[in-house]
């Protein structure tokens, strides 16, 4: 895998690990802020609902007191058929039907079971008495139930069939000035619109209801849970609040609230609060105790339509982006500051494995990759300059060599080697020109005796000497070499046969007056040839060989040419 690969890969990874990371991270938070938001969003709504309903009833339930503590009906009620109290009792009834929202009133005294009520539309105007309460009517059976569990006050959800009604009744006890119950009166709140008004509203996402000290429903938008007359049912037939829940844990749960609130009843205002599932959605619940009337109040909050998380997309689109952003942008911090400088070192490394210090334009960011490119520059032009002299050094010991291969060591001259090489070069230029050269093959008179009589090393020093001579007697363009032992080969160029004739000449005269001068006089034979062109090396050699043996075989110290003219002996 390439490095771009496993560094985009590796990026990728690790963006992939923080989002999965930061989505876990905004989804708790989320939730969490939901939560937070949706515990004070209910605690304010289980406000706001209670003080609307308070405020709808307290007048009513106010006036409904002042109602049972008429002197004009606590006097009546102990004389009920009392045609000057009964008048002034109605008269007062009346008058607290002109102040109830309802304009509606109930009386039912307790000894007589008598039941007075008129309504809005005045329809009992003098037949206020209405019927007889009987304590074996189940209808009726709140009255006494009330009367039993002496409750001052009370509020009661009831169809009245008498009257083909159902309202919330405020129930307030009369009682005489000894405390004693004598009645029992209130008025009653139009069901429908009351709960149209406090309960129904349209607001989206929040249900409220109201259950009482039971946890029996009373006030719900839908009616069917309603818990009527729950005064007079026997516990376990109630409609309770649980109704609402189909998960056991959240029936608890709300059930557990109410008993904390009824435990700190004494502080107002409290609101207890839990998610629970209402229809399949998740609902905040919040709960509070409303002791005026002795009823909680209950608000469902559907948090998914108060704050759909659909409103959170934008912000996910946002940490997207930002995301894929810093994918990007770290995708070319690290193509252009690591990967492109790493990749082009690797090509210049390769370059120079392969020998081309011909390096390709690097990049050099500003960090440790851009110095190591700038170390790998200065370091492959020393590599390149140290190689160079190398090369340069190897060129000239080659030459070196070469040259030394080509030279007899003892004389300086040329040795057979450069001989060969040098007799085959004049060759092709004598072939190629059409012209001749001269070959002298000259050897040393008596020398192995030379070597005996004087010693090896003498014999060596006369060999130099020889050489010297030989040099000093050719033209500075010939080229005299040792064949071999006591053996030299002059290569003449250009030449003619007469030239040939005058260097040999030359030269044995000048070897034999040399040497005289040093005390140990030399002589030498010499065989020459005058080359013409189309002969073979061989050719040349042998005839200028054939030349010194007849040289030598006709006395010595003498020149023989080999030719088509040859010319003889040149003897001093
Ligand atoms: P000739 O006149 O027939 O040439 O007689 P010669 O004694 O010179 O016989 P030849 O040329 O065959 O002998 C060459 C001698 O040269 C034999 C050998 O000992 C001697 N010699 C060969 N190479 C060297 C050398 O490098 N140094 C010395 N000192 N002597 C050499
Ligand atoms: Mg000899």
């Amino acid at each position: 895998m390439s490095l771009k690969t496993r560094f985009l890969s590796l990026a990728a990874g690790l963006i992939i690990i923080a989002a999965c990371a930061s989505w876990l991270a905004y989804r708790e938070l989320s939730a969490d802020l939901i939560e937070r938001w949706g515990r004070q969003v209910a605690e304010i709504q289980v406000r706001y609902d209670s003080a609307r309903l308070l405020q709808s009833l307290e007048r009513e339930i106010g006036l409904a007191r002042q109602m049972a503590d008429s002197t004009a009906l606590i006097n009546w009620s102990a004389a009920p058929d009392n045609k000057a109290l009964k008048d002034n009792a109605i008269r007062e009834m009346e008058s607290f039907r002109a102040n109830f929202r309802d304009k509606s009133y109930f009386v039912a005294l307790r000894a007589s079971g008598r039941y007075y009520y008129n309504n809005a539309d005045n329809e009992f105007a003098g037949e206020q008495f209405r019927y007889v309460l009987d304590p074996e009517k189940p209808d009726d059976a709140w009255f006494y139930q009330l009367i039993e569990e002496g409750r001052d006050f009370h509020l009661n959800v009831n169809p009245d069939t008498e009257l083909g009604v159902t309202k919330l009744w405020i129930d307030v006890l009369m009682r005489d000035p000894a405390g004693e119950i004598v009645g029992m009166v209130g008025t009653g709140l139009n069901l429908d619109t009351f709960l149209q008004d406090i309960v129904d509203i349209n607001q989206n996402g929040i249900t409220t209801l109201f259950v009482d000290y039971g946890g029996a429903i009373q006030l719900y938008r839908d009616r069917n849970y309603i818990d009527f007359a729950s005064v007079i049912k026997p516990e376990g037939q109630k409609n309770t609040v649980d109704l609402l829940f189909e998960n056991p844990e959240d029936k608890q749960k709300i059930l557990g609230m109410l008993q904390l609130l009824k435990k700190n009843a004494g502080q107002p205002g409290h609101v207890e609060s839990g998610f629970v599932t209402v229809e399949g959605r998740e609902h905040l619940a919040g709960v509070a105790f409303l002791p005026a009337i002795g009823w909680f109040e209950i608000t469902l909050l559907d948090l998914n339509t108060l704050l759909p998380q659909s409103y959170l997309w934008p912000l996910v689109a946002v940490f997207i982006a930002s995301l894929l952003i810093t994918l990007i942008v770290f995708h070319l911090i690290i193509q252009s500051r690591i990967v492109k400088p790493i990749m082009g070192l690797e090509e210049a490394v390769e370059k120079v494995r392969s020998g081309s210090f011909a390096l390709p334009r690097l990049d050099k960011p500003d960090n440790e990759i851009g110095r190591l490119a700038d170390h790998f520059e200065k370091m492959t032009d020393s590599l390149r300059h140290s190689t160079q002299e190398l090369e340069n050094k190897v060129a000239q010991r080659t030459d070196e060599l070469h040259r030394l291969a080509r030279i007899d060591p003892l004389t300086g001259l040329r040795n057979r080697r450069g001989l060969d090489e040098l007799l085959l070069e004049e060759i092709e230029r004598a072939a190629r020109q059409g012209t001749g050269f001269g070959v002298i093959w000259l050897d040393i008179d008596h020398f192995k005796s030379i070597n005996d009589q004087l010693g090896h090393q003498a014999g060596d020093e006369i060999l130099c000497r020889v050489a010297l001579w030989l040099k000093a007697s050719v033209r500075p363009y010939d080229h005299p070499g040792r064949w071999g032992g006591d053996e030299f080969v002059i290569l003449l160029s250009p030449c003619s046969p007469t030239t040939l004739e005058q260097i040999a000449t030359r030269m044995r005269e000048t070897v034999e007056q040399e040497s005289r001068k040093t005390g140990t006089p030399v002589t030498i034979s010499i065989g020459g040839y005058f080359s013409e062109p189309g002969d073979d090396s061989d050719t040349i050699l042998r005839n200028a060989d054939q030349a010194l043996y007849r040289a030598k075989s006709q006395g010595r110290n003498r020149v023989c040419i080999n030719g088509p003219e040859a010319i003889e002996t040149n003897r001093v």
